[in-house]
């Protein structure tokens, strides 16, 4: 579905006239040879920004009118556009029969790190499904929303503090243009608020052959209080939150409309934007449908994925501001704004308005993201179903001892079947290090992307590939992280005012490219437990410094900008890493990122990760680790049950619970020593072929059962082509 734009500046010669495509279509994000057109065009700029409106903006035209008598790059630009060709024309494979897309409503995407409208793992989720959507041709439009101040940049002082920057963005250096609306000139939507009506311009990210509509408020016509609503993404104020979500389903819905789109079947990717089924049940009503039969059929076609058992996906706001907000959408529904209260109330009659439980109601089918996690959901939301206050456990959802949430599941009480599990996966063509990529093509024929979901294909091209080639492959992905550790820390140790030696250990010195490298990279959630391998320092000592045995360690991670006790976690890692014993065999990158985490995927050798289960909804960080060759070692929380086989990772803590977190937490972390000491280590280093059993083993099962087009299509089978058909 190609969206009508208001076109850039024209500065391109007219044989190159189709970069401008090249550039503003994120495809690129997935496509080596549009990579490699734009590395020719300026390498140092495409090296300093990998952004190629940049280049558009910043290259001279003389600069370009050489490029145009270039061969080399004619060569390479000829290639870029028939990859993108390709791509676009690609059979359409979904099996997708229904007349209008699937619109999917997300607060952040997550497609690159040039267009920075996430915080974490949901957008980096949302944009492996919709740059998946495009793979397979199932046709599909993205809603979500363009943050002037986006999501903060970390950075960390001398002592470990964490700074937050908000910095102002300019849309017009970002992939992304505004929609042409009537007469070619910028679309805008209107959205009521009490006393006022706020303005949205809406933009496009072209992906592939989807098209994501993204709303922004910072226009002059607003006044100065809204224009900041989509400044900052999960804003922590409460009224100017519900004013977000309000713009995102009621604004989404109506730019949809603006543009004649009609979509089969809707997807609510957490509760944050349910509020677009507040103007579906205006529009008919309007058609004079009654308003039970409205919701019926609102609900029906429609889908909602529950992400995570922690409060903050299962948002909460007094009902008192929802009725300032929304009185006039009850009159419009004629409704009483109770009727709207109850519809939003996890109990009868008393409560908060919770989004999830809005969202359950006006949904026919309802997922969590692994099959843990639509237990754990399930029992979260048993009462719902049933109205049963018997539990107490169900009482408190959101109970910060998670391991009682998980003993408890074991019933199967009514509404037990109405959350069912899509596990989440990850986009290959994204993740996979380029030169895996190549290696797979050169062993397993081009062709292999095709098999994507094939086991026993993966389980048969693992005897194709050479242990030596798989190995130099990972070598070179190995030195690549080391490099950008070493830039990365040098850069903040000069900003820091270091010494110049210390400067220059960590530009030259700082890790080393042969240990066995260790990465965990999170948010610095406390349910995270990032410092629990500080737990015992003397041991952790003797495991990093054993003589001919090093081990090293590569922590990333941002803590939420409200939150404390995240950012001491930050502080107690950073300081942990300065000290003696440590420094240089552990380190803290700051701002994880899609580029960080990309460089810590593919370059690790294990991956690690130790949340107190059962909070980790599903976790892909180590499936992008998993399909790169770097096996898991993690706690059997998220996905990594279901992957988890005893030849392909390890598991911390064996699948132990204790209801005291502290005796957990004490129990993992002497389960993770030992295994370190007495597995991981030795297979490390004493024998290559043990240890490149083990990669292979991770390849071979991640890669099949946790990409993204296996989850994508379990949403169109079970989720998206029977909500269709409902209707
Ligand atoms: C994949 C990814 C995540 C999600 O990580 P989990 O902790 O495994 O959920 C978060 N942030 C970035 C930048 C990612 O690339």
């Amino acid at each position: 579905m190609q969206i009508p734009t208001v076109p850039p500046p024209v500065i391109l010669p007219r044989e190159l006239s189709r970069f401008t495509q090249l550039a503003y279509n994120l495809h690129w994000t997935w496509s080596a040879p549009a990579r490699d057109c734009f590395a020719l065009v300026c390498p140092a700029l495409w090296a300093a920004t990998g952004n190629p409106v940049d280049l558009l903006q910043q290259v001279p035209p003389e600069r370009w009118r050489a490029l145009a008598g270039n061969v080399k790059f004619l060569r390479a630009y000829g290639r870029a556009l028939a990859a993108l060709d390709t791509h676009l024309s690609a059979p359409r494979t979904s099996g997708y029969e229904a007349r209008g897309p699937v619109a999917y409503f997300c607060m952040e995407y997550g497609w690159h790190e040039c267009l920075p409208v996430m915080s974490g793992g949901l957008g980096v989720l949302a944009g492996d499904h919709t740059k998946t959507a495009s793979d397979i041709g199932l046709p599909f439009v993205g809603v979500g929303m363009l943050y002037r101040n986006g999501f903060f940049i970390q950075r960390l002082a001398p002592d470990g503090r964490q700074m937050n920057i908000f910095p102002r963005h300019d849309f017009g250096r970002w992939p992304v243009r505004p929609v042409a609306g009537k007469k070619g000139r910028e679309l805008i939507v209107r959205v009521e608020l009490p006393l006022r009506v706020v303005l949205a311009k809406v933009w496009v990210a072209q992906v592939g052959r989807v098209p994501v509509l993204l709303l922004d408020t910072d226009v002059p016509q607003n006044m100065p209080g809204d224009r900041a609503i989509t400044s900052q993404l999960y804003c922590r104020g409460r009224e100017v939150r519900l004013c977000q979500e309000r713009l995102i389903g009621i604004g989404g819905v109506r730019a949809l409309r603006a543009l004649g789109i009609a979509p089969s079947a809707w997807h609510l990717n957490e509760g944050h934007c349910v509020f677009l089924q507040i103007e579906r049940l205006r529009e008919l009503r309007k058609r004079g449908v009654k308003f039970d039969e409205a919701r019926r059929r609102i609900a029906a076609n429609t889908v909602f994925t529950t992400h995570t058992p922690v409060p903050a996906g299962n948002e909460q706001f007094d009902p008192k501001l929802v009725e300032d907000y929304f009185a006039a959408d009850c009159r419009a529904l004629g409704i009483q704004f109770k009727q709207l209260l109850e519809l939003s109330r996890e109990r009868p009659r008393t409560g908060p308005v919770n989004l999830t439980a809005l969202a359950l109601r006006v949904s026919s089918w309802t997922n969590g993201v692994s099959k843990l996690n639509a237990k754990v959901e399930k029992d979260m939301w048993r009462h719902f179903w049933t109205g049963s206050r018997r539990r107490k456990e169900a009482d408190a959802p959101c109970a910060s001892n998670g391991t009682r949430l998980l003993t408890s599941t074991a019933t199967n009480g009514p509404g037990s079947d109405r959350i069912q599990a899509v596990t989440n996966g990850v986009h290959v063509d994204t993740w996979l290090g380029p030169e895996l990529a190549a290696l797979f093509d050169d062993c397993l024929g081009p062709d292999w992307k095709l098999s994507l979901c094939d086991a026993a294909f993966w389980r048969a091209a693992m005897a194709k590939i050479p242990d030596k080639a798989l190995w130099a492959a990972h070598a070179k992905q190995k030195a690549r992280l080391v490099e950008f550790c070493r830039e990365r820390i040098a850069a903040m140790r000069a900003r820091h005012s270091a010494p110049p030696q210390d400067v220059l250990d960590a530009a030259v010195a700082l890790l080393c490219p042969n240990a066995l490298t260790i990465g965990f990279a999170r948010r610095f959630a406390p349910y995270k437990r990032a410092d629990l391998l500080f737990s015992d320092p003397k041991r952790l000592q003797r495991i990093v410094s054993r003589a001919g045995r090093p081990v090293q360690f590569v922590f990333a991670g941002k803590a939420h900008h409200e939150d404390g006790g995240g950012q001491e976690l930050v502080r107690r890692v950073f300081q942990w890493c300065e000290r003696p014993e440590f420094r240089g065999r552990i380190v803290l990158l700051e701002e994880y990122d899609i580029a960080v985490a990309r460089q810590l995927v593919q370059g690790v050798d294990v991956w690690l990760n130790n949340p107190q289960r059962p909070l980790e909804a599903s976790g892909t960080s180590g499936q992008k680790a998993g399909i790169n060759g770097a096996p898991n070692c993690s706690v059997l929380d998220g996905w990594w049950p279901e992957a988890y086989d005893g030849a392909n990772g390890w598991d911390i803590g064996a699948g132990r619970e204790f209801a005291d977190p502290k005796r957990q937490a004490r129990h993992d972390a002497a389960s993770l020593y030992g295994l370190l000491e007495r597995d991981i280590v030795p297979r490390f280093y004493k024998s290559r072929a043990a240890w490149i059993a083990t990669m292979k083993a991770s390849i071979a099962t991640v890669l099949p059962q946790f990409n993204s087009e296996r989850m994508l299509r379990d949403y169109v089978e079970q989720g998206y082509a029977p909500a269709a058909g409902r209707v």
